[in-house]
């Protein structure tokens, strides 16, 4: 069974729970008016936050076709839930993965597999070969939609500009947050955000300082103000730290609220730290964008994480 063509592929995701909640109290707050989070980590438990944003256009666009086809490494969120949404709409899913295939299947490389995924392994030197590796494939690329790594490019950033619908009064926050990967949710939240507000990104990656002229290709003036900060990477792309770790069991005593230690984690323990330093000017209003991801954490040592 297809989906069928009138059916939006938003039904398929339960938006009411994206609610906004307030965390002041788990901040030494000082001149900060008032801290939201958005818990994007709620809207699925399979394709969880940004990624479907990210996918939704896409997903869009794959009706009548035969298969979706995407990119990621062995630990990419953006594989399991291309895997799971294609599960969903009835379509076939090949995920092209870097690296040699491993003797035993990532936790994220297994889930993509038992959702459907067709899993092509191409060593690192070959995975920018897009149009080889497609090549390879031996499929009717007529019939497929290929999405890039992460969801990246305009289709996957006018997702991530819908994110802010779920943020009733948008108008009253100054500043929004949110965490860096690609930098396709943040171009989409600084295009939706409004002009007066500064939007500012924490990068999961150490030194990626290309991904601030990429936010801003994505966007026409007049734009928000906004700005990466490459300061709490804990070391770069999915490393830690213990005091990381050690904030987001704190984080979690406080709120009840779950953080992956990827992004999410790195991105409140940057809140923390920028408010401590004064970093933001009296009364302001922040909303911190929480947008999922915590099947990552299922790498983490058992124990280490008190939730
Ligand atoms: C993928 C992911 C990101 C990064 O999003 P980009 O659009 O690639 O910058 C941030 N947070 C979570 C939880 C993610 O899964």
């Amino acid at each position: 069974m297809k989906i069928h063509p009138n059916v939006s592929v938003n039904n398929l995701i339960n938006y009411e729970s994206a609610a906004i909640e307030n965390i002041s109290n788990a901040f030494d707050s000082k001149n900060v008016a008032s801290i939201d989070i958005l818990r994007l980590d709620k809207i699925h438990n399979v394709i969880s936050g940004n990624k479907w944003y990210k996918l939704k256009y896409y997903l869009e666009n794959a009706k009548g076709k035969q298969r979706i086809i995407t990119f990621g490494g062995a630990f990419s969120n953006h594989l399991v839930a291309a895997a799971f949404a294609a599960k969903m709409m009835n379509i076939e899913s090949i995920g092209i993965v870097r690296g040699e295939e491993p003797a035993t299947y990532s936790p994220t490389l297994q889930d993509a597999a038992d959702y459907g995924m067709r899993l092509v392994f191409v060593s690192r030197e070959n995975y920018k070969n897009r149009d080889d590796i497609l090549n390879k494939l031996n499929v009717d690329r007529n019939a497929s939609i290929v999405i890039e790594e992460g969801g990246f490019g305009e289709t996957g950033v006018k997702g991530a500009a819908d994110i802010l619908q779920h943020v009733p009064d948008l108008a009253g926050y100054t500043h929004i947050l949110c965490a860096v990967g690609t930098g396709t949710m943040m171009a989409g939240i600084v295009r939706s955000a409004l002009p007066q507000q500064q939007v500012i990104g924490i990068s999961a990656l150490k030194g990626a300082d290309e991904l601030t002229p990429v936010v801003a290709s994505f966007q026409q003036l007049p734009h928000a103000s906004f700005e990466i900060n490459f300061n709490y990477h804990h070391g770069g792309y999915a490393k830690k730290s213990p005091a990381l770790i050690d904030f987001m069991n704190k984080f979690h005593q406080k709120t009840g609220i779950p953080t992956d230690f990827v992004y999410s984690g790195k991105l409140l323990f940057a809140v923390n730290e920028l408010i401590k330093e004064n970093y933001f000017p009296q009364n302001s209003s922040l909303v911190v964008i929480h947008c999922g991801g915590i099947q990552g954490n299922r790498s983490l040592p058992v124990g280490m994480l008190r939730f």
